[in-house]
């Protein structure tokens, strides 16, 4: 029965439209981008500051949807957050909920403020409401360097997604409209200058590294002809851990009752309790997460593990707990927003054959 399951699914899994990671069942919210961000920043405070980033300036530009995990993400590793956004409701979206702990729109107040904390090892976040540039150029002026710095205001969209460094908002949406050639003109001019920014704090001892925003490729295009002398974020962070077969790893709790998912918590802790990362993450996650949709869990683990998890949670269902199966399922392939075809499955199964798919796919 496991094995026709199996092989129903897997045949169904290449039928399936990429990026339905979070389709149907498994569904999370905004929890899959803050594990995503979250591991990202791990691994990068594993590679350069000995596993934390306590003490350590976290900079980047955009909290929008996907960027705005950053905030949480950076903290919930320990780290200091300062990110300039352009559009206040943005902030305040992350603001309401507690992602981010403080908005200005003053830049040097957030970088004094910002500096305060990392003098204090105290892991709070701060946005400034400003155009990236400015707050870089503030940074390189008063020879302020981030220990980490990245961005992730939507350079792959030079109409739509990026604003100019010389307009505010509200100019922004009229030129769109009215003149959009200038407009994307502008933008690439605009993205010449960050990079060149980025490339100085680089110089000056940042961790510097793009988002998969193509921040770089338009710099490029700009003339800026160094622009790729800081690495994506793939290769310099998430390749390594896929090198190690570690992957992400969700659940669901079909019950739709939270209490299982702290039931899954605890086995998860119990099984892996090497795991300083996954630890933390767990932890904080109880404390931070609300959760969107179905209560659930997402977490990476290694090679083997996702089986090892599968099987701890049919242990925990046939001794009656939790109330009621889980769904688990395994992501062989890192959701890049419009990357390949990853191995995202499932939804079109009724629950009985989900149940712990991912203990049996590892
Ligand atoms: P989004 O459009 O929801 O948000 C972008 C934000 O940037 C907006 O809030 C906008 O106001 C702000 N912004 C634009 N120009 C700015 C500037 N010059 N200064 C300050 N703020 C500015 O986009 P998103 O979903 O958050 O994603 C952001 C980018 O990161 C996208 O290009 C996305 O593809 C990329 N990304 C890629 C991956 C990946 O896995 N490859 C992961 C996360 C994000």
């Amino acid at each position: 029965e496991i094995a026709s399951c199996l092989v129903g699914s897997e045949m169904c899994i290449r039928d399936r439209y990429g990026q339905m990671t979070a389709g149907s069942w498994i569904y999370i919210g905004s929890q899959g981008i803050l594990q995503g961000t979250f591991e990202t920043f791990a691994e990068a405070a594993r590679q350069h500051f000995s596993g934390t980033l306590e003490g350590k300036l976290v900079v980047t530009g955009g909290l929008g949807g996907m960027g705005g995990a950053q905030p949480l993400a950076a903290t919930m590793n320990g780290g200091t957050f300062l990110a300039a956004e352009m559009d206040e409701e943005r902030i305040q979206k992350r603001l309401d909920t507690k992602y981010c702990d403080e908005m200005t729109d003053n830049i040097d107040y957030a970088i004094d403020t910002a500096l305060k904390w990392k003098e204090n090892n105290i892991a709070k976040s701060i946005a400034v409401k400003a155009n990236i540039i400015d707050l870089l150029a503030k940074l390189i002026e008063r020879n302020v360097t981030p220990d980490l710095l990245t961005d992730q205001t939507s350079a792959h969209d030079p109409l739509i997604g990026y604003i100019p460094h010389e307009l505010t908002n509200s100019e922004s949406d009229k030129l769109r409209v009215e003149d959009p050639e200038k407009y994307i003109s502008l933008s690439y001019e605009s993205m010449g200058t960050h990079v060149k920014h980025m490339l100085t704090l680089k110089d000056r001892g940042s961790h510097t590294f793009d988002y998969g925003n193509n921040l770089r490729e338009r710099a490029k295009e700009a003339g800026v002809e160094n622009a790729f002398d800081f690495p994506g974020f793939v290769p310099a962070y998430i390749r390594p851990l896929f090198c190690e077969g570690k992957g992400p790893f969700r659940w669901a709790a079909l019950s739709g009752d939270p209490n299982d998912i702290l039931e899954t918590d605890k086995v998860m802790l119990e099984l892996f309790p090497e795991d300083k990362a996954l630890a933390k993450w767990i932890n904080m996650a109880q404390k931070r997460i609300s959760f969107q949709g179905l209560p659930a869990r997402i977490c990476w683990l290694g090679y083997g593990e996702r089986k090892k998890a599968g099987l701890a949670f049919n242990e925990l269902v046939k001794n009656g707990s939790p109330a009621s199966p889980s769904s688990a399922l395994s992501i062989r392939v890192f959701p890049v927003p419009a990357g390949p075809t990853n191995n995202a499955p499932l939804g079109i199964l009724p629950p009985s054959l989900l149940n712990f798919f991912g203990s049996l796919r590892n």
